[in-house]
């Protein structure tokens, strides 16, 4: 990790700038495959699939007999284990649900907004260099709550065409509808446009490598929904001397193992603590199966020193972090002033690791700066809300000549006769 003592602010955007991709040239790659399986359909999925993740599939979906199978090859002590995060999901997210509140905006005027399912959802699921059933879990979980009829599966099959246990049997748990062993922009593709045995979907949801993320932002100009860009991952700690380093380095570690490209950054008043977390960093690193990858990702990352806790503050809201862990003295006062992060974890006994399984919040979260717009995956993701209003006949009188003069001042006379020959109809009627 690079270390930058009280870098200048004007200096900031540099120092915690993300590892960039070539977005011209992946959107044109990215365009090109989506525009083949447009035209060739399972042919070229079928092709990409076995250039991309190196297996020929003849069937994308996932029979009843596999599925059977996965849940078999499942230790007991990890179904009790996804048992428990899944519960906590379901709970989290369940306390979600919108409330329908009607008002009366004006007397007889009563309006409400009542939120309904998405019909067709499709989920990805990375499953590049690690099986991420969690993802299942945060992603299927609210759209059964939601009410979502038909929650589609994608997730790239591995060498052998197969769909790792874990994912299959979280998929069946929680209620996914269909499975299918389709990959990176095939998968993206599939879903928006149907394809062969995959459903077209309303919304597309869920994390994958910077070619998921480009293939979602296509598709999503003309063909689906997307629930947020969620690229590779990245963490952002603020830490003080009461925090302690190795529990710090292990916060780090597991991001950096998710990617290369994955990135963390280290922000603190200590320059103490710097050096103690980059020794931890070493020790714990020696000991990780992804260390190469870990390894890589670290040269993406920066520890920041920074006197004033306010910079502090100031530079993690300029960089709107994925996750964000505070390990401060007085984290409860620092996070309130915390206006641009995925997910926070706070204190030295919240690693982002529990945010990741099991204690029930989501890990769909915005990557790359996005959290400054955008929210993680909630309840509310799966739903759109109708508005509904009823006017009765004095709420018409009430709110009429209102809308009569504002349609008159757009010139559209249609819109001010609507409301004219209702309140005409009104005054005949009480004339009688
Ligand atoms: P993945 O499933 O996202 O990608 C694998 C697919 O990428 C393959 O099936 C293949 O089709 C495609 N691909 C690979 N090389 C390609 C190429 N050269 N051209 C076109 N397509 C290609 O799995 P992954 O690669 O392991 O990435 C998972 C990502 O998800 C990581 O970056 C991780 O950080 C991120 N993630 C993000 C979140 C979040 O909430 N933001 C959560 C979990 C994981």
């Amino acid at each position: 990790m690079k270390t930058y003592i009280n870098p200048e602010e004007s200096s900031w955007p540099k120092v915690l700038e993300r590892p960039q991709f070539n977005l011209q040239e992946l959107n044109r790659k990215v365009g090109d495959i989506l525009n083949d399986i447009q035209a060739n359909g399972m042919e070229a999925i079928r092709r990409y699939t076995e250039q991309f993740d190196g297996v020929m599939v003849p069937e994308l979906l996932v029979s009843s007999h596999e599925i059977d199978e996965a849940a078999a090859q499942i230790d007991i002590r990890l179904k009790e284990a996804i048992q428990q995060a899944a519960d906590n999901i379901r709970t989290f997210h369940s306390i979600q649900h919108p409330e329908i509140r009607k008002t009366e905006t004006t007397p007889g005027v009563v309006c409400w907004q009542k939120p309904v399912a998405i019909e067709k959802v499709g989920l990805y699921i990375p499953g590049g260099s690690a099986p991420l059933f969690s993802t299942v879990l945060m992603l299927a979980i609210p759209a059964r709550i939601a009410g979502c009829r038909e929650i589609v599966l994608c997730t790239p099959p591995d060498k052998s065409g197969k769909i790792h246990p874990a994912i299959l049997y979280a998929a069946q748990l929680v209620g996914v509808t269909k499975i299918f062993k389709a990959g990176g922009v095939q998968a993206i593709g599939a879903m928006a446009y149907g394809i062969g045995p995959v459903p077209k979907v309303d919304k597309i949801f869920g994390p994958g490598n910077q070619y998921v993320m480009a293939a979602k932002q296509l598709v999503s100009l003309s063909h689906v929904a997307i629930d947020m860009p969620a690229g590779p991952s990245e963490v952002a700690v603020m830490a003080d001397e009461s925090a302690v380093p190795a529990f710090i380095a292990s916060d780090l570690l597991s991001q950096a193992e998710h990617g290369p490209d994955s990135q963390v950054v280290l922000v603190t008043n200590s320059r103490k603590l710097v050096i103690e977390v980059e020794q931890a960093l070493e020790e714990q690193l020696s000991q990780l199966s992804r260390a190469a990858i870990a390894r890589r990702a670290l040269e993406n990352s920066v520890a920041i020193v920074l006197d004033s806790q306010a910079d502090m503050i100031r530079l993690i809201n300029e960089y709107a972090p994925e996750h964000l862990i505070i390990s401060m003295k007085n984290y409860a006062e620092v996070a309130e002033k915390i206006i641009n992060a995925g997910s926070v974890f706070l204190g030295n006994y919240t690693p982002e690791s529990a945010g990741d399984y099991a204690s029930g919040t989501n890990h769909t979260l915005p990557t790359h700066g996005w959290a400054r717009s955008f929210s993680g995956v909630n309840l509310d993701s799966f739903m759109k809300k109708i508005t509904f209003q009823e006017i009765s006949r004095d709420g018409l009188l009430n709110l009429g000549p209102a809308i009569e003069i504002m349609a008159a001042a757009e010139e559209l006379d249609a819109h001010k006769n609507a409301v004219t020959l209702r309140l005409k109809s009104i005054e005949d009627s009480g004339k009688q």
